[in-house]
């Protein structure tokens, strides 16, 4: 990953040629607004920020990667399998669809999602000027939200999964993602007899690998040009907001992408 500082903030980018015709970035927290517990760059406003801030916060976002604010096109995350393919941003004065899987082939839409954790996963196809970003916690992983979303694009837009191009953002490693017996029962529909590989007992815990088993997802969905940035929310706190490393008691990051026009 390549990282870049402009307006005071910072983000990071997939360094790879294969995501030459996008703008985009996971934007680390630091360079905005708001207060402790959210310091500083929270865009959600769902966990106790203030309206005005995350306001702010987004603005400056805007004006770092210099697209328009009006053309923001975001939803409200569920942890579902609901993807949703845009044509027009989204109208401020309506309340959010709820979605956890974003996709567009207009240039002047800007995507962009939340997280604090969970996995951002962009999506990029060239050919057919398609990009996405798709919102995989543990729960939209075991439900396989991937499948779904390169199904529908398929569908939709007529991407060949093997012309897109993945990356894997900045979330929780394998290192601090302790889960419960229930996730890895969850997990038995997505990855069947593979399931054991995505899962280690250590010290007592069971530990869950949400990088390599989407990965895992993306490859039996046909997509195999998969790049991972390995950056752990949970061990970088200082860039990173992290709901399990910091009790629930933080903000969210952003993950935005855009076609160049
Ligand atoms: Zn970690």
């Amino acid at each position: 990953m390549i990282r870049i500082s402009n307006n005071g903030l910072s983000y990071y980018k997939f360094a790879e040629n294969d995501f030459e015709g996008t703008i985009h970035g996971f934007f680390t927290r630091c360079g905005g607004v708001s207060p402790e517990p959210w310091n500083s760059l929270n865009l959600a406003t769902t966990v106790g920020d203030s309206r005005e801030n995350v306001i702010e916060n987004r603005k400056r976002i805007f004006e770092s990667i210099a697209r328009p604010e009006k053309s923001l096109f975001d939803v409200w995350q569920i942890h579902s399998t609901n993807v949703l393919c845009t044509d027009v941003s989204r109208n401020f004065a309506e309340p959010h669809q709820k979605a956890d899987a974003i996709f567009t082939d207009r240039p002047q839409i800007t995507l962009l999602m939340r997280f604090a954790d969970c996995v951002p996963i962009i999506l990029y196809d060239e050919s057919r000027h398609v990009i996405g970003i798709v919102h995989a916690g543990w729960q939209g992983t075991v439900k396989n939200i991937v499948r779904q979303a390169v199904t529908e694009i398929e569908r939709r837009y007529r991407v060949n999964p093997a012309d897109l191009v993945a990356g894997i953002g900045p979330s929780i490693g394998p290192d601090h993602y302790a889960v419960g017996e229930n996730v890895f029962l969850a997990a038995e529909e997505a990855f069947g007899k593979e399931r054991e590989s995505f899962f280690q007992h250590a010290n007592g815990s069971l530990f869950f690998n949400l990088w390599q088993a989407n990965g895992y997802l993306l490859e039996k969905s046909g997509v195999t040009k998969i790049h991972y940035s390995n950056i752990c929310t949970a061990c970088n706190l200082t860039e990173w907001y992290s709901h399990r490393a910091e009790n629930g008691k933080t903000g969210r990051f952003g993950a935005v992408i855009a076609l160049k026009e």
